[in-house]
């Protein structure tokens, strides 16, 4: 299951894959982007395949290397979690304790850094001077979601792997085959956008409390000033959480104006988007879409403008467009 994850990540798979079959394997490796799982399950892939007993290309899964690196217990294999919100020089040094010895009893040492943009300024060049002169028989997998916190000098030693964003399909395939309830599943893949990371926090008790309270909200937007001010104020906080259900909310009835009933974000909530939808036209829903994209512009942009106010005016600009 874990390597399907993997496998998932296409343009990471096929330049993992090509460099362990060519023999070509970098000293250092960044896996960049979200999908948190998807990166966890590409170190494993890895360090299964560069010890595998089986040769090099895709690891069996069945011998003793492969078994002990899915436990999690294989000497040459070290991984480092962060368990704060910074990786401290101490945790580094811990990690990297063995990397001048020779493999134990596999081919190649594997030493796992997540989240690497954690990394504290010591802890980073420290790092950095094993990077600049890495030890033989060694490779180094860093991951991270964003660069911008990582040393230039710490990318720039390491090749990147980009992970990306899956198609919103292939995530809610990936949860429902978890256990996860069919609906919610589709409408966390959709309004990440197939960020993997951010779906899970809409699958979270926090998501689901959040699309369960804008779905009480949602139908009164239409009355107007009362409500609006309400919701305005519920959301001051958060407005990108708002404004994404919001999106998606006016996108699904549009479809469901035009007669459209499948790739509905909110599944399982089609009563009400029948209800909802009949209150408008067409026309006026487009014109909301247009509205709400042009808000989330400018609350993402600017710091300076009162969140309360221009959530309150797209509101009344949304409850006007009901027919
Ligand atoms: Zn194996």
């Amino acid at each position: 299951m874990a390597w399907e994850e993997f496998k998932e990540q296409t343009a990471a798979y096929r330049l993992l894959r090509g460099a362990v079959v060519s023999g070509r394997v970098a000293h250092a490796y960044l896996f960049l982007g979200p999908d948190a799982r998807g990166k966890e399950a590409a170190t494993r892939w890895l360090a299964q395949a560069l010890n595998c007993a089986a040769g090099r290309g895709e690891p069996c899964a069945a011998c003793p290397s492969c078994h002990l690196i899915a436990a999690g217990t294989h000497p040459d294999v070290r991984s480092l979690t962060p368990r704060g919100r910074h990786i401290r020089l101490e945790e580094v040094r811990e990690l990297l304790r063995t990397a001048a010895a020779s493999p134990l009893s596999g081919h190649t040492k594997v030493y796992i850094l997540k989240e690497a943009d954690k990394l504290l300024p010591e802890a980073a060049n420290h790092l950095l001077k094993l990077l600049e002169e890495p030890p033989p028989a060694t490779v180094f997998v860093l991951t991270a979601a964003r660069d911008y916190a990582l040393l230039p000098t710490i990318v720039s030693r390491c090749q990147v792997v980009p992970f990306r964003a899956l198609a919103p399909e292939v995530l809610a395939r990936r949860f429902i085959a978890e256990g996860h309830d069919p609906d919610s599943a589709h409408r966390a893949a959709f309004l990440s956008g197939g960020d993997a990371d951010e779906a899970a926090t809409w699958l979270g008790a926090e998501g689901q409390r959040a699309v369960a309270e804008f779905l009480e909200l949602a139908p009164a937007i239409f009355y107007g000033k009362g409500a609006v001010l309400q919701i305005a104020a519920a959301y001051q906080v958060d407005p990108a959480r708002f404004l994404t259900l919001l999106g998606a909310w006016y996108r699904d009835l549009i479809l469901w104006r035009s007669g459209r009933r499948e790739g509905l974000v909110f599944r399982g909530e089609e009563e009400l988007l029948d209800r909802v939808a009949a209150l408008y036209s067409s026309r006026a829903l487009v014109r909301s879409c247009r509205a709400i994209a042009q808000a989330a512009r400018l609350l993402s942009g600017r710091s300076t403008v009162n969140v309360r106010l221009a959530l309150e005016a797209l509101l009344v600009e949304l409850a006007q467009a009901a027919v």
